[in-house]
């Protein structure tokens, strides 16, 4: 199963096209928040861990889309301005985890989309790379860090350029100015003798 670095920077991604000015500080304050919604369905292992479950209850209903709308809505009527396409983008942050999760290879793997009308666990088994199954009964937190380390570090290069590339887009007209002016001030001014010769 993907692990938050995952979820994050995909919630990241889809929380910087939230409605409001394009400042560094509105568009941090929505990436963030994106990137820990995104997270937070995995309460659902967090939860089952703590009364002594298993990996398996992984994928139940805190990755519904009934949850996605619920938690996104919340979170849009906190932000500002309270718009539709605000409430778009942060259901949306929220869903992405358990589409990414319906991606996913093998056991425990997948999500219960349908919650609670129906408790089938959707998993197409397309991605093979995150066979990572750690077990807190068995694991101390020390062995469970190190051996995410390696599948949080996959994750940073494959999932890294999405939010990059969703902040360029989205100032792509900032970029554009940049870039002209970048362009003007490395353009070869005439020199004197150019200038007199012309006249
Ligand atoms: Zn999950």
């Amino acid at each position: 199963m993907p692990l938050p670095v995952a979820h994050g920077l995909i919630g990241a991604g889809i929380g910087a096209l939230a409605p409001g000015k394009l400042t560094w500080q509105r568009t941090l304050l929505s990436m963030v928040v994106g990137g820990l919604i995104a997270a937070i369905p995995d309460i659902d292992l967090v939860v089952a861990w703590g009364m002594g479950g298993g990996v398996s209850a992984h994928g139940s209903y805190t990755h519904s889309i009934l949850f996605a709308v619920g938690l996104g809505a919340a979170v849009a009527l906190l932000m500002r301005p309270v718009t539709w396409r605000g409430a778009a983008v942060f259901i949306a942050a929220v869903l992405s985890h358990g589409l990414l999760d319906c991606l996913t290879k093998d056991e425990f793997g997948g999500a219960a989309l349908f919650w609670p009308f129906s408790r089938v666990v959707w998993n197409l088994g397309l991605l093979a790379n995150y066979e990572f199954f750690p077990n807190p009964a068995r694991q101390s937190w020390r062995e469970i860090a190190l051996d995410a380390l390696p599948f949080c570090l996959h994750e940073l290069r494959v999932y890294g350029a999405f939010p990059v590339a969703v902040l360029i887009w989205r100032s792509r007209r900032q970029c554009a100015e940049m870039l002209s002016l970048l362009s003007r001030r490395l353009r070869p001014k005439p020199t004197n003798c150019e200038e007199q010769g012309g006249k």
